[in-house]
């Protein structure tokens, strides 16, 4: 039987940043049930860094995650993962309330022509906030890989767990080919499984609920759209931004309650999205070029979940990322590496205070 520190369970984004984190520590294997890391919700991100994205007590790891993001250390990356395009929180009416400190400005009807030529004439103002900015998403992921592995971790995909048992001062992990590994922690990093991880464990679930998005790549009649800012509703209706000079990702801001799956796009739902979009920009819609679906998985605070569970010695949360994983991933693994090796806190996330993302506050 394999013996390892720290079994992680799940691959993507979660799971690969924390690795990184702790493999230099301990001895951790990442067992991820696909046969690649990141084909589940990390792989179908719509691959944007929003520093008002999910509320102020996700703000606060994705504005501590920027700095790493824009410039790593030269050992985990040669050059950044960020492109800033800025995003418009486009408005009939009022506009919307950011939380305290994000920088933002109000851009008034004349110039939101100028910024999104063809924007029709109900949208009256935005407020702009110049940080937004697109993610290598694929290039952070396989770094953070990279980094697991040049820290002794190994990753073994194909590798579903089935159940783990608590035996003494550990967990014996027993997989669907029939393979055991032994732990003293388990990290429960399996997005949209994770309740059901939690179960496999003897654990009581926290109610992580994996929720639809669709995404579609449109081909319309207008040119010059690569650099064009993220535009969104501020009522949280869609959001589209430039993807090529004539082709942009589209969603219709959808939440749909799903178990977790493979989740693909249901017809009704690319509709949806173009009848939105029609309603925004008068740009002739010539081809639907791509579509695809992700789910993103929310605790029922909407606030991701990293520690360990009180009612459970060794099992650690990694858990409920929702829409905002990817951006911040890096404070988030800084934090959850802290509270899994009982060390201090690395000073990009020092005045980060852990209670709010405890799972103690579900028991
Ligand atoms: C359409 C869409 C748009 C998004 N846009 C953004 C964005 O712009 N910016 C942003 O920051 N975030 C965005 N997100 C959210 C982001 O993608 C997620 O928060 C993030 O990818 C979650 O990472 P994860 O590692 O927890 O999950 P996943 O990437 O799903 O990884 C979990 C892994 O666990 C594995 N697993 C499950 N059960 C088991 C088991 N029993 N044994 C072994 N392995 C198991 C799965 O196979 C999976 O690979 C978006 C998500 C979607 C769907």
């Amino acid at each position: 039987m394999v013996e390892v520190d720290v079994l992680i369970v799940g691959g993507g984004i979660a799971g690969a940043s924390l690795g990184a984190e702790i493999a230099p520590h301990r001895s951790a294997v990442i067992a991820e049930a696909e046969e690649q890391c990141g084909f589940h919700s990390t792989g179908r991100s719509a691959a944007f860094w929003l520093e008002s994205y999910g509320g102020p007590v996700v703000a606060q790891l994705s504005t501590a995650s920027r700095a790493f993001l824009d410039s790593p250390p030269p050992d985990f990356s040669e050059h950044g993962f960020l492109r800033t395009r800025g995003d418009l929180h486009i408005s009939r009416g009022d506009l919307p309330e950011l939380p305290e400190g994000i920088e933002s400005r109000v851009v008034e009807r004349a110039e939101l022509e100028r910024m999104v030529p063809g924007i029709r004439p109900e949208w009256r103002r935005a407020l702009f906030e110049p940080g937004c900015a697109d993610i290598d998403v694929a290039g952070l992921h396989s770094a953070y890989l990279r980094q697991f592995r040049r820290g002794g971790g190994s990753v073994r995909t194909d590798s579903r767990l089935r159940s783990a048992t608590r035996r003494g001062s550990g967990w014996t992990a027993e997989f669907e080919d029939g393979s055991t590994i032994h732990a003293s922690i388990i990290v429960n990093a399996a997005g949209a499984w994770a309740d059901r991880v939690a179960s496999a464990a003897g654990v009581e679930p926290l109610e992580i609920a994996p929720k639809r998005r669709t995404m579609v790549q449109l081909r319309v009649g207008q040119s010059g759209l690569r650099d064009l800012s993220l535009v969104d509703d501020s009522k949280g209706t869609f959001y589209f931004k430039g993807e090529g000079d004539r082709t942009i990702w589209l969603s219709p801001h959808d939440e749909i309650e799903s178990d977790p799956c493979d989740a693909a796009p249901e017809e009704v739902d690319v509709a949806l999205a173009i009848d939105r979009f029609e309603k925004v920009v008068d740009w002739p819609i010539e081809a639907v070029e791509r579509k695809w679906a992700g789910l993103r998985s929310f605790a029922p605070d909407r606030v991701p979940v990293y520690g360990f569970d009180p009612t459970a010695p060794g099992f650690f949360w990694c858990a409920g990322q929702g829409g905002f994983g990817i951006q911040s991933a890096p404070a988030a693994a800084k934090l959850a590496a802290s509270l899994l090796l009982e060390s201090a806190p690395d000073p990009m996330v020092a005045h980060i205070q852990p209670p709010p993302y405890s799972p103690a506050r579900f028991r």
